[in-house]
């Protein structure tokens, strides 16, 4: 017997959630907020931290941050958990919801940490497509529902790595159709001027979920939230780990969260700056770019080797998302919007890669 015959047979299936490390001088591959948090901001998160004791615990609940954000997203602060990124709180909702027998809905493409702990749970990732144009399907997603009567029902909005968000109307339309749980990931929100938060209060079984990774620029720190009725946080919060929020992120969060008016300057500038980028990039012969309410764009190769042009372009030290791995996406690569020096590099190097990698295969076919 092997050490890893104890490993549950379903995760030994399962391929791991990794990103291999690379350096870039340009790095557009994670949607990151390209506009560092401000000097002024970080010297008051700084100047707190040194003099709190680093040999104490954090609170074990983040009331003061639970307090800011209930008033910052319009929420109650007893049906908003904090943890160590979203990350954590999609895993603690799985953990309470997932196990052997469970279905939980999920699109396909989407962001791939929802099925991968739905299976390491032993649930079952049941898959709706988005449409023809990788839009969200409402109807396809209504009639999966219906069809196995899920535990959950997961829809990021905006989607990673697509871009399209799912309507307000058919949140509703999800929340209406099941006695399951419907959880919009809102980790792009601050970009597509939409959210769901509104819908709590008459949907006892929705769960929305935040980061602190994209827009509020703080993606190092590991923060995000959850929000949910009262009811469903208390259990929930069972699952979460102990002093899961350490003080410096919680301070930082809540500075954040202070400073939104200046965060919301730098997210316009970044909305400004995606409009030109995509038309940009669907000026370039051989690409189209899918419409994104998000910080990123899904760009589609015609004729081009994605895996060549995305090495072509890194060789000119701009790193981009190689998405060709998920379904329906083996052309597709996926860059974020950066500042406009970076969007620049990109549309130029971009240009020149797809030249290069199509002359290189024109030379391959000749030499056959
Ligand atoms: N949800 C989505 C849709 C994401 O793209 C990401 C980050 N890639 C996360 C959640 C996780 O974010 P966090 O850094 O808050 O754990």
């Amino acid at each position: 017997m092997s050490p890893l015959d104890n490993i549950k047979p379903q995760v030994r299936a399962l391929a791991a959630y990794t990103l291999a490390a690379r350096r870039a001088a340009i790095k557009i591959n994670q949607n990151e907020n390209p506009y560092e948090m401000e000097a002024r901001i970080k010297e008051r998160v700084l100047a707190f931290a040194r003099e709190r004791p680093w040999g104490r615990y954090p609170a074990f609940d983040p009331q003061e941050l639970l307090d800011r954000l209930a008033a910052f997203a319009g929420w109650k602060p007893d049906g908003i958990l904090a943890g160590n990124g979203s990350n954590e709180l999609i895993e603690a909702l799985l953990l309470c919801t997932v196990g052997p027998g469970a279905r939980v809905v999920i699109p396909e493409p989407t962001f791939t940490l929802y099925a991968l702990l739905t299976k390491v749970l032993g649930g079952e990732a049941v898959r709706a497509s988005l449409g023809p144009e990788l839009e969200y399907d409402a109807e396809a997603l209504l009639r999966v529902q219906k069809e196995h009567s899920p535990t959950l029902t997961i829809v990021c909005s905006p989607n990673n790595p697509t871009g399209g968000s799912l309507a307000l109307a058919d949140v509703e339309r999800l929340c209406a159709a099941t006695s399951g749980l419907v959880v919009i990931d809102e980790a792009y929100h601050e970009f597509s001027g939409q959210t769901a938060v509104p819908l709590l209060a008459r949907h006892a079984n929705l769960v929305v979920l935040r980061t602190f990774s994209k827009a509020m620029a703080m993606a190092g720190l590991r923060v995000g939230y959850l929000m949910a009725s009262p009811e469903l946080v208390r259990e929930i919060n069972k699952a979460r780990l102990p002093y899961n929020l350490n003080f410096f992120s919680e301070a930082a969060a809540m500075a954040a969260v202070e400073e939104w008016p200046s965060l919301k300057v730098a997210i316009d500038r970044l909305i400004v700056l995606r409009e030109r980028l995509r038309q940009e990039l669907a000026r370039i012969p051989g690409v189209k770019v899918y419409p994104s309410t998000a910080n990123f764009f899904l760009v589609e190769l015609a004729e081009a080797e994605p895996k060549a042009v995305f090495e072509a372009v890194y060789r000119r030290g701009i790193l981009v998302r190689d998405v060709t791995s998920y379904p329906r996406l083996a052309r597709c690569l996926r860059v974020s919007v950066g500042s406009e020096e970076e969007n620049g590099a990109l549309v130029a190097a971009l240009r020149e890669a797809i030249v290069e990698v199509a002359a290189a295969a024109t030379t391959g076919e000749r030499a056959k």
